[in-house]
């Protein structure tokens, strides 16, 4: 039987990162990872001379923690803003390409002009939307859904053409049930503070780039990361397939029958898997984790030649809200949003399909699913020539959904763990949604579980 200090289930970034900062501070750790590769939902695939990244493509530069942590790790000359000179963004309104007008932040006009000029809205929405400067602040609330504050703030039109495709829409979820606070804090608090989002967001003034990724794509956050480790300590295609108690430590069992006593054990897993697991040896954490539904998506991308797509590709690409007929959730065109990304006069485009409103789309066999982004693509940005290449990535419930009531459970899942110190639970859709706050939140755990095992 192997010992260490800390066990890490997963190699996705919660867990990689986790296992740096307890590396760097001399806590012996392993990382067990199930998959071939280590990176999880961050994926990036060279083919061609095209540059793929399968899951995350950038983080927000708003949150500060993956900055921090790339410019540590000396990445800090790979890092590319998105493409400052083409930052525009189409919504499908009606079967056609809208561009959200200039100034737009999220559901929020900052430039009259242009919004007043859109084709977007209505002009009973736009007006409407300007009137959230004077909607009284919400009663005290304990947590509101994304579709009320952005209907109660800046009217259903909005939420219906914007909101929806914009802050649902990116989580595959459902506006309705989707929990703004947890979500959308900022936004939150904007209302909060100075009693209107538009006035709030006014004042807080252009805050640079919104997204950030790397010249390499987002793997080579992994890379690097996983460089800083001792080779020994990455286990790979050795999953975690039973945890429990054993006296005041943890013992694990892994894919080759090999064995790991511990005194911590880290599952930085998707939610789905991290429930399985703790079934057997933690039933009630299992429990609580099953009060998150999780949705399922795919990405598919296209490798043509610029002269096979008759649209000109001028922006970061659109999104699509759910009354459309389109079946596309959103559309990303790559070659625009950052540099190098394609060879010479060639576009790369990826389209997500799937999501709680179409999972039908993830039962398609690959040849089926590609044909259908294309057909649906085609449909929004106009003809198209035969793709060089296609390739489909599927994300198996990879997307949690944070609903209303998610901070109960959260409270309730710190409840439970405190009944085992040693057993943390780490990872998307927890306390963390997306790559910063994932970063955030296991350097915060790598603290608590230095201060744990040094405790007498
Ligand atoms: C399509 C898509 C696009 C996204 N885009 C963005 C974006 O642009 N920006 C952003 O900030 N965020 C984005 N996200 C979210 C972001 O990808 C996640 O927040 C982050 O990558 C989660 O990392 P993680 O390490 O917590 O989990 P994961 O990346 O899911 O890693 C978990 C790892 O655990 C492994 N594993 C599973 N079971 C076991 C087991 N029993 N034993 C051992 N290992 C196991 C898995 O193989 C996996 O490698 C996106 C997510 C999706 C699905």
């Amino acid at each position: 039987m192997h010992r260490t200090n800390a066990l890490i289930a997963g190699g996705g970034v919660s867990g990689l990162t986790t296992a740096y900062d307890l590396n760097r501070v001399g806590v012996d750790c392993v990382v067990a990872e199930r998959g071939s590769r280590l990176g999880g939902l961050i994926f990036t695939d060279a083919h061609d001379g095209f540059l793929m990244d399968g899951g995350p493509d950038a983080f927000l530069t708003q949150k500060p923690q993956a900055t921090a942590l790339c410019q540590e790790l000396g990445l800090g000359s790979e890092m590319i803003p998105t493409n400052p000179d083409r930052q525009k963004v189409y919504v499908l309104y009606d079967g056609k390409l809208h561009a959200l007008p200039v100034g737009m932040r999220l559901t929020v006009p900052t430039q009259w002009l242009p919004f007043l000029l859109s084709d977007l809205f209505t002009w009973r929405g736009k007006l409407r939307m300007l009137f959230e400067r004077w909607t009284p602040r919400r009663p005290q609330v304990d947590e509101e859904s994304v579709e009320s504050f952005i209907v109660r703030r800046f009217g259903r039109e909005s939420f219906d053409r914007l909101g929806e495709p914009m802050l649902a829409g990116i989580h595959c979820g459902d506006g309705s049930r989707l929990s703004m606070d947890v979500l959308f804090p900022r936004l939150v608090s904007l209302e909060t503070r100075d009693g209107s989002v538009t006035r709030g967001m006014i004042a807080a003034g252009r805050q640079g780039t919104a997204f950030t990724s790397l010249v390499g794509g987002m793997g080579r956050l992994i890379e690097t990361l996983a460089g800083k480790l001792p080779k020994g300590n990455i286990l790979l295609n050795e999953g975690i397939e039973d945890v429990h108690r054993e006296g005041d430590g943890f013992v694990a069992r892994l894919t080759s029958g090999a064995k790991i006593q511990s005194n911590v054990v880290v599952l930085a897993l998707p939610i789905h898997s991290s429930r399985e697991l703790a079934r057997g040896g933690f039933p009630a954490v299992a429990e609580i984790l099953d009060r998150i539904k999780t949705a399922s998506s795919a990405v598919v991308f296209h490798a043509l030649a610029k002269d096979d797509v008759q649209h000109p590709l001028d922006g970061y690409g659109f999104v699509v809200p759910t009354a459309e007929s389109n079946r596309l959730l959103a559309a990303t065109f790559v070659t625009t949003k950052f540099p190098g990304r394609a060879p010479g006069d060639n576009v790369l485009i990826r389209t997500f399909l799937g999501g709680l409103k179409d999972p039908e789309a993830l039962t398609l066999p690959d040849d089926e699913l590609v044909a259908l982004s294309r057909r649906e693509l085609a449909r929004a940005v106009g003809p198209l020539g035969e793709p060089k290449f296609s390739k489909v990535v599927r994300w198996p419930n990879r997307t949690p959904q944070v609903e209303l009531g998610h901070r109960t459970i959260l409270t309730d899942l710190d409840t439970e763990l405190a009944k085992t110190p040693g057993l943390y639970v780490l990872g998307n859709g927890l306390k963390s949604v997306g790559i910063p706050d994932c970063i955030g939140q296991a350097r915060a755990t790598a603290k608590q579980i230095t201060a744990f095992v040094e405790s007498p």
